[in-house]
């Protein structure tokens, strides 16, 4: 694992809406249900190989602008504008941490979403990514990443359970010096890999399996972050935890909210019971 911290091909730069910032709105809920059916609403563009139009998203709305340009997966010139918007919209939902809103803006998100779906890539929504699983609404994984870092040391080593199609886990490769990220769906797990090949993140690692388990050869661990929730945190990642250590996860079945555990000692964690959420299932072993 290199320590360099990730290259993406475009700069970091500074991020807007900042003096425009209200208070935390209340996330929207999304389910592999509601995820397919955010796509088919707001559905502006038939499926096509690899192009797509990018509504620039209109902040603080659901809904994308007229679409108003075609893009070809890789040009992030003109995703430059979406992304953008994005941020301050996180921003505005209640999202502080200058560090994550830089990574938001700066991922292309389009390049993780399916190619009939490019219209809503920016939109502030999850949406199916196949396998009955969903790329995380940007909101979501801005907070998340933000209750990981909290306002301590820099994030050295950081775990992500649930791959998915790898947006999340190039998020965090901008805030934290090395990401390892595992799937147990196969074919998300490839997915990932050639979503995430075009960036050459060099602080990333994907691996295929049982995220339950964690990573014992590469513990412990500086902050874990789960993408499925599971009624409770497997007992293994909280081993896994380095002392001072944060874990940020959804907990629950039909009503879910985000947890916050932190290690505090060799046999201590404390946990924090934050706002609710709605994700896919934590699922035990490989498909
Ligand atoms: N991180 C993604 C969200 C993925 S959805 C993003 O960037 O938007 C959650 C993912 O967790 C699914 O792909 C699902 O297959 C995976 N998952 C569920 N249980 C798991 C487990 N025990 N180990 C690894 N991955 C798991």
């Amino acid at each position: 694992m290199s320590e360099k911290r990730s290259q993406f091909p475009l700069p970091l730069s500074s991020v807007t809406g900042e003096k425009t910032r209200k208070a935390a709105a209340p996330a929207p809920v999304a389910t592999p249900q509601t995820a397919t059916q955010n796509a088919r609403q707001n559905q502006a563009h038939q499926p096509g190989s690899h192009r797509g139009s990018v509504a620039p998203a209109t902040p603080g709305t659901t809904k994308p602008a007229q679409p108003q340009q075609t893009v070809v997966r890789s040009d992030l010139a003109a995703t430059e504008a979406p992304r953008r918007a994005m941020a301050a919209r996180a921003a505005r939902q209640g999202v502080k941490d200058p560090q994550v809103l830089a990574a938001l803006e700066i991922v292309p998100r389009h390049m993780f979403v399916e190619p009939g779906m490019l219209a809503q890539a920016y939109v502030d929504i999850s949406l199916p990514i196949g396998h009955n699983q969903t790329i995380s609404q940007p909101y979501i994984v801005a907070r998340m990443i933000e209750l990981l870092k909290g306002s301590g040391q820099p994030l050295r080593r950081v775990l992500e359970i649930g791959t998915g199609c790898g947006y999340q886990a190039a998020v965090l490769s901008c805030v934290a010096q090395e990401v390892y990220s595992i799937e147990r769906i196969k074919p998300l797990h490839e997915l990932a890999k050639a979503n995430l090949r075009p960036l050459r993140i060099a602080n990333l690692r994907l691996q295929y399996g049982d995220g339950m388990l964690g990573l014992p050869q590469v513990a412990p661990f500086d902050g874990i972050i789960l993408a499925a929730a599971g009624l409770e945190v497997p007992r293994a990642l909280l081993e896994q935890m380095a002392i001072g250590a944060r874990l940020v996860a959804p907990v629950g079945a039909q009503v879910q909210h985000l947890q916050r555990i932190t290690r505090t000692g060799k046999a201590e964690w404390t946990s924090e019971t934050l706002e609710a959420c709605h994700f896919v299932p934590l699922r035990p072993g490989i498909a």
